[in-house]
């Protein structure tokens, strides 16, 4: 490794998304557009034009090809339509006929002609109304500007082409990037979007890479090939480090390493406080082979599959059986308890799910989760038709993400009573018992819950977007993140009515968002009342157990009673700065509740109580 001669050692602040300290070099994942500018050109220069960009096109084709290649080895055959979909648009008569043409009619350089003639494409694209067609919009551009980049001399840049472990820069990864990449060459994450919530830091985490995001602009502070160290501990970011720094940052890494090696000792331990209050740590995961990972880490089942992944990259929707076999693994693997299968959650600042939900002008507001579901039913079935099917091979339960009010909640349950008719009819086994979730994630559902529960089975608190319909934060955007604050009074409130009324209606309420993975807020939501279980990213899962096992859950009663009396952030924080040192000593001595709302010492180092 070498440590760069300039040395200038800077700290940029960002956002942890996912443990560790990754130390490498950089990789920027640039997905820039070039600016492309008009030249005139002669006559005499017309054939030279033409041939650039031939030349550029044969270039792209077998950059694409090779891509391909090399992913199909990583990942499999059905990961690749992307590819291949830009593969196709390159070989396009009308495409290369319309670029020539221009190039001669208007006599003009070769990457203004065929900007131009995209975005000719591109508006015959908006008039047809046939929505998957449409949808394909962004495949032309990203296809075209790889030509244009090839033209300019701009180098081309895929998560699949890495030859050395790096860690990547990028604005932000899209799950196109995420999918694509070898994972055993990606040492860490620094992006300059991002949330703790983003999907970003959601598979960051998943694939047990360090990351920091939120970084504003670290992709204009670096360049390729520098040595820079990523904290997904504290959420930092140190350019060019001094030795020195180097060194504290290798010892720091191996505390870590150390540190997790130790929690996992009690891993088979149950999370039950020294009064005997007992609570189910369960897991949440993107993509199915994540089970194992969240076994090994100590998961007493899986209590969020997000099952968005699964529609990631694919030219064709899922089949039914696509679902079948995937919720199948799921099943079979988690013996002794069970696995809660989320309905898809596509739209809103997940994945864009189609060209209608494409140009929503406020997506997290929009056409997303069980709503997109009831708009395409047909989708919602196949997945309805997977969940039950498997659920003859181990204890599955369902979830419906971002309910709103009941008469939603009616009408995905008609439309599974209506799968679970069909599968009689045609004698397909299931569990007929299959217990039905709603998540509770956003205020409406929360002011209904007793209503509510006499169409669901349970509750599971999402507080990820609870916190941000509540507070009226976007979770991903980094200018506004300061704001995202899970201890605002109004959070606290929504929460304790959520879980008061769901004790008084008799329905098991459990939390599956990011508050479940922080020891504090644990605390505070333990004191709230019975919860079921807590389900949280795997790593977090030995953590949280640690701090169950220590604590009493009386103290847990008495800080959240006395949190939900204060009227302030600050009141909060200032509270629970005298109350942690004497519920929980071992890791906070030293260190004070900051504005993220972290212990962190005075060099800004967070408490290892809080390591995510
Ligand atoms: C949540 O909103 O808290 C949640 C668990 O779901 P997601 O993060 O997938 O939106
Ligand atoms: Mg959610």
């Amino acid at each position: 490794m070498v440590i760069s001669e300039k040395k200038s050692n800077s700290i940029l602040k960002g956002i942890s998304a996912s443990p560790g300290i990754a130390i490498g070099s950089v990789y920027i994942l640039d997905r820039a557009k070039p600016c492309i500018l008009r030249h005139g050109i002669t006559d005499s220069h017309i054939e030279n034009e033409i041939s650039r960009f031939k030349q550029a096109l044969e270039k792209s084709k077998l950059q694409l090809n090779e891509v391909r290649e090399k992913a199909k080895k990583g990942l499999g055959a059905n990961h690749l339509y992307i590819l291949d979909a830009h593969i196709m648009i390159l070989k396009d008569a009308a495409l290369i006929e319309n670029t020539i043409h221009i190039i001669r009619g208007k006599k003009v350089n070769a990457e203004w002609a065929l900007k131009e003639s995209m975005e000719g494409f591109l508006k015959k694209f908006e008039e047809i109304t046939d929505e998957y067609i449409s949808s394909r919009k962004k495949d032309i551009e990203e296809a075209v500007y790889r030509v244009l980049r090839n033209m300019i001399g701009y180098h081309q840049e895929s998560l699949a082409d890495l030859e050395e472990p790096v860690i990547i820069v990028a604005h932000d990864l899209t799950p196109s990037d995420t999918i694509q990449m070898k994972r055993e060459k990606v040492l860490g994450f620094a992006t300059d979007a991002g949330g703790k919530t983003s999907h970003t830091g959601i598979m960051a985490s998943a694939f047990e890479i360090p990351a920091v995001v939120g970084l504003k602009n670290i992709t204009e502070k670096v360049k390729n090939g520098d040595l820079i160290i990523v904290d997904g501990i504290d959420g930092s970011v140190l350019l060019n480090p001094h030795e020195d720094s180097f060194q504290l940052f290798l010892k720091k890494q191996q505390r870590f390493k150390f540190y997790e090696k130790e929690l996992l000792k009690a891993k088979d331990l149950p999370a039950i406080t020294k009064d005997g209050q007992r609570v189910k740590l369960m897991s949440n995961i993107e993509y199915s082979d994540e089970v194992n990972l969240a076994v090994g880490y100590g998961a007493e089942g899986i209590g969020l599959y997000r099952t968005e992944y699964l529609y990631i990259n694919k030219e064709v929707l899922p089949t039914e059986e696509e679902h079948f076999l995937d919720y199948k693994k799921v099943a079979t693997c988690i013996k002794d308890s069970y696995s809660i299968i989320r309905t898809l959650d596509l739209g809103g600042d997940k994945f864009v799910f189609d060209q209608k939900s494409d140009n929503e002008n406020n997506p997290a507001l929009g056409l997303r989760g069980i709503r997109l579901c009831m708009d395409r039913v047909d989708i919602f079935k196949a997945q309805l038709k997977g969940i039950l099917r498997a659920s003859k091979y181990g204890k599955l339960k369902l979830m419906y993400p971002m309910i709103s009010g009941i008469d939603e909640l009616r009408e995905a349950n008609q439309i599974l009573k209506d799968v679970k008719d069909e599968l009689r009819f045609k004698g397909i086994p299931f569990d007929p018992d299959i217990e039905v979730g709603a998540m509770i994630e956003t205020p409406s559902a929360s002011l209904i819950i007793d209503l509510l529960s006499n169409e669901v089975e349970f509750f599971s608190i999402g507080t990820n977007d609870l916190i941000q319909y509540t507070l009226a934060i976007d979770r991903i955007n980094e200018q506004v993140a300061y704001l995202y604050q899970p201890l605002h009074p109004a959070v606290l409130r929504t929460l304790k009515n959520i879980i008061s009324s769901a004790e008084k209606s008799g329905k098991p309420v459990s939390i599956c968002g990011m508050m479940g993975s922080d020891p504090i807020h644990t605390l505070i939501i333990l004191g709230m009342g019975h919860i079921e279980s807590i389900s949280m990213d795997p790593h977090s899962i030995p953590k949280i157990k640690k701090f169950i096992r220590r604590i009493k859950y009386e103290d847990a009663v008495r800080v959240a009673d006395e949190v939900l009396k204060l009227g302030s952030i600050k009141e909060i924080k200032e509270y629970l700065n005298k109350e942690m040192p004497r519920i929980y000593p071992e890791d906070i001595k030293g260190y004070k509740l900051s504005d993220n709302s972290t212990f962190t010492n005075k060099k800004g180092e967070v408490s290892r109580l809080q390591y995510i």
